[in-house]
């Protein structure tokens, strides 16, 4: 906890009790009937405490603001942005004529084209500097996929119901949001309490069903909308179950990932890239997920645009060849250490925290790399963007390394794109239940005489020992690396026994000898076959959009200074129109001219609007500021106009030839703004504005 804060809450713990000991001194002093001007002086020290007291109060409650926790502010800055975005139709809540359903959303005008120019940008910025192959696969998926990815059995969260009315909760949401209020809200809680809080809140995601269940019980959380009980946390599966066909009798799912799709047709792939690794397979598209309780707007929705890239790669070599390009980028990384011993994210360089091993491996770390720069382009700001490695438990078993990158909003810090080091599972997975096996080679120049690992699990004595969790132990036992494996021997050869973590049964058994046979046998060998390991970067997109609505919001006190104006300060790249066209004033001749202009950027494909409303100029202006529109064109003569930029709302002055040619350049990002207002004549436009 932040120094200042805790000496605060202390402060006002102290100061309360003081309070409290003086009223009671009051208290006493006239049930005594005390002498007048004694009680007086005691009623005078009271009212001074109480003033002290409410001093503290406030410093605290600026001080847990200011450190970006201000609830209020918080909210009112949501409540401004979600006006702004449902108002000017960047998204609209679908089916609103019906009532609306939770969690699901339609995208308005200029939602769309700001998710076509983030999708675009996606598509250059990885497919095509990368060089991946892009797949397009059905979001309805047949059960045996799903089966085999381990979605139809793991892919759930934790939920508790009300016991009296049935309505159902997230568990972790319910904790996560009991928490928050009390540090945010609750200025009476003691030094170490708010410490013990914001302990829990840094390692929920690495609490087991049993641990989240005990907290709530602890904290004494019921039902928010009714204050009832809440049942014990139990699994929900998130997967939205339909059937393909008529007959009803071939059971599927909508999609909860796109990343089915490109694994399964990893053998194609892979002969299209010339049987060579590495490389990527990227796809974009929808996702469905029955999330229990939707409650954060565009940020938990039921449906959603997923792009995934799935970099396969040799196990035995995860260096990359472009991870120089990266090396010296800094930003904030928050790795496990940090987050289990409650300090808080810090600024990294990304070379060093792969040289140090804080990033598991050098491919991990260049999508890493990559995702920054991706975002950052985008308009995220970097103070506000953070990559978080995943917590022990919070990590799937068969994982190697996760970070996620989270970005700061008036909800907090929300996982936006999640980027993982799968190792080989899903592949395994996948070939174990089709029997095609999904596998990469290696030729040898030579033929090389190999010592192989040969662990070979009996199973009769397995299933003897283990009954229904054998399955279990002979994955966990064939999955060892060569030094477990040697180690496992050596102790079998001189105790007999050995005990044994199975990962998926989260618990240690006892095998022995009679178990399992390990050696090493030599071989000569032509090639070597392996399963490639999978880097996985899987982005919301619409987290990210909305993440950026929040970043790039602002407003502006109007010229009367009567009312505020919202701007986003989306960078052209994303910006939903690029320009707006408006002849000065209501004439033929400008008209014509705005016409003109309009056909030239159509022409070069820049989104615009003419906008031929006889309002001011300024109010104008604030009307394009809404929806973000980088730059104006004014037809104010025939020959030349002039091209205001939104955030300098400089202007500079073109020949109507040259106009759309110049927004183009810097809408496109060919030049910047600062060579346009260089290179022609310019003022500020400041005075215009509304
Ligand atoms: P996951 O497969 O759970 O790691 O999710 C991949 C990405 O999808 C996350 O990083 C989020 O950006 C996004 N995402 C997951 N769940 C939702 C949801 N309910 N609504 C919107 N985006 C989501």
């Amino acid at each position: 906890m932040d120094a200042t804060e805790q000496s605060l809450r202390q402060s006002l713990s102290e100061k309360s009790s003081s309070v409290e000991a003086q009223g009671n001194a009051v208290r006493a002093l006239k049930a005594s009937r005390a002498a007048k001007p004694d009680i007086d002086a005691a009623i005078e020290l009271l009212n001074k405490l109480k003033l002290e007291k409410s001093a503290v109060e406030k410093e605290l409650q600026s001080t847990i603001s200011g450190s970006g926790n201000g609830s209020l502010n918080r909210e009112a800055f949501r409540k401004a942005v979600v006006n702004t975005l449902e108002r000017r139709l960047f998204y609209i809540p679908s089916f609103k004529i019906y009532s609306g359903v939770a969690g699901l959303f339609d995208y308005g005008p200029p939602g769309c084209a700001i998710k076509s120019n983030v999708l675009s940008f996606w598509r250059q910025h990885f497919i095509l500097e990368e060089n991946m192959l892009e797949v397009d696969c059905p979001c309805v998926t047949p059960e045996v996929v799903l089966k085999a990815s381990g979605h139809v059995d793991k892919f759930t969260d934790l939920m508790v119901k009300d016991e009296k009315t049935g309505t159902c909760y997230r568990a972790d949401h319910l904790l996560k949001d009991y928490c928050t209020e009390k540090l945010e809200k609750d200025l009476t809680i003691s030094a170490d309490k708010a410490a013990e809080l914001k302990d829990v809140l840094a390692v929920m995601e690495d609490f087991s069903p049993e641990q989240l269940g005990a907290k709530i019980k602890e904290y004494g959380i019921t039902a928010p909308d009714t204050k009832n009980p809440l049942s014990d946390p139990y699994p929900f599966n998130l997967m939205f179950q339909t059937s393909i066909g008529p007959s009803g009798l071939i059971p599927g799912y909508m999609r909860p990932e796109t990343a089915q799709g490109i694994f399964v047709n990893f053998k194609d792939l892979y002969y299209y890239n010339g049987r060579k690794l590495p490389f990527a397979a990227a796809q974009i598209g929808q996702a469905f997920r029955n999330e229990i309780s939707p409650r954060q707007g565009l940020l938990r929705v039921r449906e959603f645009t997923l792009a995934e890239i799935e970099h396969f790669v040799d196990p035995e070599n995860k260096s990359h060849p472009k991870f120089p390009d990266v090396a010296k980028l800094e930003f904030l990384m928050f790795p496990r250490e940090e987050q289990m011993s409650g300090q808080s994210a810090k600024k990294l360089c990304l070379g060093e925290a792969v040289a140090t091993g804080t990033v598991n491996n050098e491919t991990l770390g260049y999508f890493i790399g990559r995702v920054y720069l991706f975002l950052t382009r985008l308009g995220i700001d970097k103070e506000r963007l953070r990559f978080r490695q995943h917590l022990a438990n919070e990590m799937a078993h068969y994982a190697a390394d996760c970070w996620d990158a989270e970005i700061e909003s008036s909800y907090g810090w929300i996982e936006c794109v999640g980027i993982a080091d799968r190792s080989a599972y899903d592949l395994r997975a996948h070939s174990d239940k089709s029997g095609v096996p999904l596998v990469a080679e290696e030729k040898f120049a030579e033929p090389k005489e190999v010592e192989k690992l040969v662990i070979t699990p009996v199973k009769k004595e397995l299933g003897l020992a283990f009954k229904g969790n054998q399955k279990n132990v002979v994955e966990s036992l064939e999955a060892m690396n060569e030094e477990e494996a040697m180690e496992m021997k050596a102790t079998l050869e001189s105790k007999g026994e050995v005990e044994f973590f199975v990962c998926t049964l989260k618990k240690n058994v006892t095998i022995k000898k009679n178990m399992v046979s390990i050696s090493k046998e030599k071989k000569k060998e032509h090639q070597r076959v392996f399963t490639p390991s999978v880097i996985e970067p899987s982005f919301g997109i619409g987290r990210i959009i909305y993440c950026l609505y929040e970043h790039c919001f602002s407003t502006r006190p109007s010229k009367a200074g009567d009312e505020q104006l919202n701007v986003f300060r989306f960078p052209p790249l994303v910006a939903p129109i690029k320009c707006t066209v408006f002849p000065l004033v209501q004439n033929q001749q400008f008209e014509e001219a705005a016409k003109v202009i309009s056909k030239e950027l159509a022409s070069v494909g820049i989104s615009h609007k003419i906008d031929i409303t006889g309002t001011s100029i300024g109010k104008r202006y604030a009307r394009t500021d809404e929806l973000g529109v980088p730059f104006a064109i004014t037809v104010d003569s025939e020959t030349s106009v002039t091209i205001r930029e939104r955030d300098s709302k400089d202007q500079i002055r073109v020949s109507l030839k040259e106009a759309a040619s110049v927004v183009s350049s810097v809408a496109e990002g060919k030049m910047t703004w600062q060579d346009v207002w260089a290179s022609f004549p310019h003022h500020s436009s400041a005075a215009l504005d509304e």
